[in-house]
């Protein structure tokens, strides 16, 4: 059972609420903003099939930096659209997004007010934008998407929009948004489902389409298209995804300089690319594709359970929040990781124990952030509950992926009965 933190204040921010409707002020001064923001950018939203869409409507979009916004409201205008957006988005800022009719949820807990927040969106008539990988795609390609969507959809029974951005995580990679490069953008619009066709189809259908539709890669995006990246920085912060060696199979002794990956452990070196792809300095290149090397660590992970050598245990510093007006600092804690219990978060806070646990089949993935600016450039993982929730940043450096990949390997294990 979860002890709760001995807050002096013990209001929490409520997130089960409706959202407000966006008025057509807001509607056009985002458009309007995001305009502005793509100014100098080389981009293209194209829009598929969508002539005659009128909302409602539920967009999904896949996920790598705040430009999806921008670039979704160039397909969107003039219609109000409310997006699903996590709780940390609205600290300071939380009455701004409560006026443009956003919808806050804490990520990767069972939040049933979500469901009826959604509804009431698409009941007006307005648009729904949903991110559901609910996370920045850490290696630029489609991240794990909840089969929960099927039902979302064939409960509202409103035409289905994918977006699907190319070229986004190439710009401002999720480990190293502060290093963006030249890269086109290019944004596609795809009516994938009618009303009729919902009614039509299964859960499982519908979860099929989706994920068929939501397929991407970026590095093959960059490849296809002949983009050269030619910032000599390209590679910095690329470790913070890559964290394996594939040569010595050593653990968190990645680094990474100017457009350089490197090993410490045993010194193998690669490049990465103008082309996008990697070469190995000396000897054999294992992967020149990085999502095929970010998915043989997935693999590792699997595995790593599967022998039953699966455990993390770690110090971190825990930032929470109940509500929104501030991170509020609870000191050291302890954070532990296994396939028995899943996550537990065991700390004091004003002379009190507080704990935390969050069970295999309780969530799906793992919030991750890499160098978060809020907590100081920090790379944290965030375990919310249903009225809270905790940023751990780690003392052990270089976990947080592979602790994404447990989470979501573990989850499944727990969905399969083991198997
Ligand atoms: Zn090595």
């Amino acid at each position: 059972m979860d002890i709760e933190v001995n807050y002096k204040n013990k209001k929490r921010y409520k997130t089960a609420k409706y959202p407000l409707h966006q008025t057509k002020f807001w509607t056009y001064l985002i458009y309007f903003l995001s305009r502005c923001a793509l100014i100098g950018k080389d981009y293209k939203v194209e829009c598929i099939g969508m002539d005659e869409l009128k909302p409602p409507y539920m967009l999904l979009s896949n996920h790598m930096h705040f430009i999806d916004f921008e670039l979704a409201a160039m397909g969107t205008h003039p219609h109000p659209v409310s997006n699903v957006v996590s709780i940390d988005g609205y600290v300071i800022k939380f009455f701004l997004l409560e006026w443009i009719g956003a919808i806050a949820t804490r990520k990767f807990t069972t939040d049933i007010h979500l469901v009826k927040s959604i509804r009431k969106v698409l009941q007006r008539g307005d648009i729904l934008a949903m991110y559901p990988e609910a996370r920045y795609s850490p290696c630029g390609t489609t991240a794990f998407l909840p089969d929960s969507l099927g039902k979302l959809i064939k409960m509202n029974k409103v035409p289905v929009v994918a977006v699907v951005h190319h070229g986004n995580h190439l710009y401002a990679p999720f480990w190293n948004f502060k290093a963006k490069k030249k890269v086109p953008l290019h944004t596609t619009m795809t009516k994938i489902l009618t009303p009729e066709q919902i009614e039509a189809m299964s859960v499982a259908e519908i979860n099929a389409v989706l994920k068929d539709a939501l397929q991407y890669d970026d590095y093959r995006y960059q490849k296809e298209r002949g983009i050269k990246i030619t910032e000599t920085f390209r590679a910095e912060g690329l470790h913070k995804v890559l964290y394996q060696c594939p040569h010595c199979k050593k653990e968190f002794e990645m680094d990474s300089q100017g457009s350089h990956l490197f090993c410490k452990a045993c010194g193998k070196r690669w490049e990465w690319q103008e082309d996008g792809y990697l070469r190995a300095l000396e000897g054999e290149t294992e992967f020149d594709h990085i999502p095929d090397w970010f998915d043989w660590q997935r693999q590792q992970v699997k595995e790593e359970i599967a022998r039953g050598e699966y455990h993390f245990e770690d110090e971190v510093e825990v930032f929470s929040l109940p509500r929104v007006l501030r991170y509020i600092p609870l000191g050291k804690a302890k954070l532990t990781h296994d396939p028995e219990n899943g996550f537990r978060l065991e700390g004091f806070y004003r002379d009190a124990k507080y704990f935390i646990q969050r069970q295999p089949a309780q969530t799906n993935s793992l919030h991750v952030e890499y160098d978060f600016v809020p907590l100081k450039g920090r790379d944290c993982v965030d375990i919310s509950t249903e009225n809270d929730s905790f940023y751990c940043c780690l003392t052990k450096s270089n976990r947080i992926t592979k602790l994404g990949f447990a989470t979501e390997e573990l989850y499944l294990l727990s969905q399969n009965g083991g198997k």
